[in-house]
């Protein structure tokens, strides 16, 4: 992967997507860790609908640690997987309690350690709560590192971080991540990319598979 490459992806994507953030609504680090929780196989907008009510009725991680769970489950049971959600949400709540006073611990092995908390929202809490350089994969960043020849499509998930991370300069790895989301969510799409309009066409293995197709 040539350099004048990567450079032509990145500066495409500050092109199209300058102000890229992240689109989960919180206002404290316990929040966006809880917000990423629910967000699993789950909208951002579904997620921040839901939020809106949950966080002024839950104002601290002590009163989602002291919550029966039956209530838990019944105020989050607008979103899916609502019962594994809340028990882990619950669940983690108590250790951050008994274990760290309370606070989000800007620490990999410890954010991993708690219930449902996997890689991909450890690197979301560290890169958009801590600004700790790291590069979170989720349905669009590995959709879009396929599809622009970052990755093989056979590819895990944990391989298309390590190349992505690999490729892509360090100090760019949280910007890079939030345009990726972008550019998979409102442009290329896992159905219907507008491909008519993309600046990348000739960097891209879905067209050059569609121009097969078609002749
Ligand atoms: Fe996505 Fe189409 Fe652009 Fe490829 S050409 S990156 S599939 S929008």
């Amino acid at each position: 992967m040539s350099t004048d490459r990567i450079e032509r992806i990145l500066n495409t994507f500050d092109i199209m997507f300058p102000d890229a953030r992240c689109e989960l609504n919180y206002t404290t680090k316990y929040e966006l860790l809880i917000a990423t929780m629910l967000s699993a196989q789950t909208t951002d907008a579904s997620v921040n609908r839901l939020t809106s009510k949950l966080f002024k009725k839950y104002t601290s991680i002590d009163d989602f640690a002291n919550v029966p769970l039956s209530e838990l489950m019944q105020d989050i049971h607008t979103i899916g997987l609502y019962k594994h959600k809340a028990k882990n949400i619950k669940s983690m709540a108590q250790i951050l309690v008994t274990q760290y006073h309370g606070e989000v611990p800007c620490n990999r092995e410890a954010l991993e350690a708690l219930p449902g908390v996997g890689r991909k929202t450890t690197n979301v809490v560290l890169s958009e709560g801590f600004k700790v350089p790291a590069l979170a994969v989720d349905t669009h960043v590995e959709r879009i590192a396929k599809r622009l020849k970052l990755a093989y499509q056979k590819d895990s998930v944990s391989k298309v971080e390590e190349k992505l991370c690999r490729k892509i300069p360090k100090e760019r790895w949280i910007k890079t991540h939030h345009q990726m989301i972008f550019f998979g969510r409102y442009h290329c799409k896992a159905i219907n990319p507008n491909c008519k309009d993309c600046l990348l066409t000739d960097l891209c293995r879905e067209e050059k598979r569609k121009k097969y197709l078609t002749n």
